[in-house]
């Protein structure tokens, strides 16, 4: 006998966690299903531990650059048991009661789709009037001769591990790889990050990459750029890496930081019609429907693999579901790397602008130069801002920023970008004294639009 549901959610990370609340508090019937961990990547192996342990190296740097106070010491000890209580000791037993008591069918196990309206999993069967799709990604571990002589680790063991190594190689220089490298190299294990491109941070503006190189070179980060892995072996304990520019790493561990792969392979979405896209990705309309009652949200889409967007994704479902449906718009979302500082981004670099056809100007500022937050707040100040302008319609439609809390201001440019707010309506704009946010009415009045 099967059981029916309005909504079977498959996959209980953040966007289906955020869809379920919505589509429950609406008084709909809902199956909630997760093989793992209700909260998924984000809550166990990804956003929340590595946010958490990025902390305390970033609370001692501010102590070490405030004029006026000293002594600030990391312990990995008080570190990693904080992280587990962030974790939840991997256990999900607080969201299992927390869905139930709502009202919710709770089912821990595997699912797949096995027609119009139907779910196996494991070996319960469902009907439902809607389905949504949200079973995230997973790591991607590019093939590498020696693979399994080597010890090899993903964000999985990185963000749970109780002893840290005291050498590693990561492997890939975008947000996770630039975050894992802050986060050991603070806690003084020596890296070395090898990546294949000629900078970091590839997909933001090229000086992003350049001022994130600086920092993690001050933090004593060994960076190899133009560079990849050729082949793996076991010396002892050691794991060593042969690199194709000749030279050779001897680690304790290689954590691969190489990117991600929508979870949707052999979960039967062809049987109901939806299509994949050449990188496995779920194709979605603007509400987020893949076929005719089926939806999907997350990173399985492929659009942007953030929390946030995983979320905005959840809430665009449901309301379509509940027949207020409203476009999903990815204009100007932002994009934080939690570095030392953090790292910042919204909208288009100047390369996608100039991709689409605009006239753009651009502006940087250094912020030391013309704000007095930075002075207040460290001695020897970092940051830096970047904005990029439409000629034409007088926007703003891209701004990067690196410095202390770059993660919270950089929030003003992103509702700028998103709703379209004219270049002289921002310059009237009256920023808190002493501020970082200041800095865009400095940066305003150098773009010459
Ligand atoms: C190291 C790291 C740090 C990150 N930090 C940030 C950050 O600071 N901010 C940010 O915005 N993003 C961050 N991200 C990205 C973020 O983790 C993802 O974008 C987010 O988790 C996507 O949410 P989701 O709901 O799509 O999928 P997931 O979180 O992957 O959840 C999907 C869930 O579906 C379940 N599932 C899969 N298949 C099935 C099935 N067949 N049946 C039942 N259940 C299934 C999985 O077990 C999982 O629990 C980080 C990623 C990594 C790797």
């Amino acid at each position: 006998m099967s059981e029916h549901v309005d909504v079977a959610i498959l996959g209980m990370g953040p966007g289906g966690e955020v869809a379920a609340s919505r589509l429950l508090k609406a008084g709909r019937k809902v199956a909630v299903i997760e093989r793992e961990l209700i909260g998924g990547e984000c809550a166990y192996w990804a956003c929340i531990p590595s946010k958490t342990v990025l902390r305390p190296p970033e609370a001692r740097t501010e102590v070490q650059r405030a004029a006026g106070v000293a002594g600030a010491e990391l312990d990995w000890s008080a570190t990693s048991d904080y992280r587990d209580y962030m974790i939840r000791h991997l256990d999900d037993q607080g969201q299992v009661d927390g869905y139930a008591g709502q009202g919710a069918l709770v089912i821990k196990a595997e699912a797949r789709i096995t027609g119009p309206g139907r779910i196996q999993a494991g070996d319960r069967e469902l009907t439902a009037e809607h389905i949504i799709i949200a079973t995230g990604s997973d790591a991607v571990i590019p093939p590498l001769d020696g693979l399994a002589d080597i010890t090899a680790w993903t964000n999985r063991e990185t963000y749970t591990a109780k002893t840290l190594p005291k050498r590693a190689a990561i492997i890939g220089g975008s947000a996770v790889g630039v975050e894992t490298a802050t986060f050991l190299s603070r806690f003084g294990v020596a890296v070395t990050l090898i990546q294949r491109g000629n900078r970091l941070l590839e997909r933001e503006e090229p000086r992003v990459g350049e001022l994130a190189l600086k920092h993690l070179k001050d933090a004593g980060v060994d960076i190899r750029l133009g560079t990849t892995a050729r082949s793996g072996h076991r010396d002892n304990d050691a794991s060593v890496l042969e690199l194709d520019d000749g030279s050779r790493v001897t680690v304790d561990v290689v954590i691969f930081a190489t990117g991600r792969t929508p979870r949707s392979k052999d979960l039967g979405f062809e049987t109901v019609g939806v299509s994949l896209g050449e990188h496995g990705q779920v194709q979605v309309d603007e509400h987020c429907q893949a076929a005719e009652n089926v939806w999907a949200i997350g990173d399985v889409t492929g659009i942007m693999p953030f929390t946030h967007v995983a979320k905005y994704q959840g809430r665009i479902a449901a309301d379509a579901i509940l027949g207020n449906p409203r476009p999903a718009t990815y204009d100007g979302i932002p994009r934080v790397v939690f570095g030392d500082p953090e790292i910042a981004a919204a909208g288009l670099t100047k390369q996608q602008a100039d991709q689409q056809g605009l006239s753009t100007v651009g502006t940087e500022l250094d912020l030391a130069n013309a704000i007095a937050r930075p002075w207040t707040y460290e001695q020897d100040p970092r940051g830096f801002l970047g904005l990029l302008a439409d000629a034409d319609s007088k926007t703003l439609v891209g701004a990067w920023a690196v410095g202390p809390m770059a993660g919270e201001w950089i929030h003003h440019a992103s509702l700028a970008i998103r709703t379209k707010i004219p270049i002289h309506t921002l310059r009237d704009q009256v920023a808190q004294f002493p501020t970082y946010n200041e800095a865009y009415q400095a940066a305003l009045d150098d773009l010459d639009v």
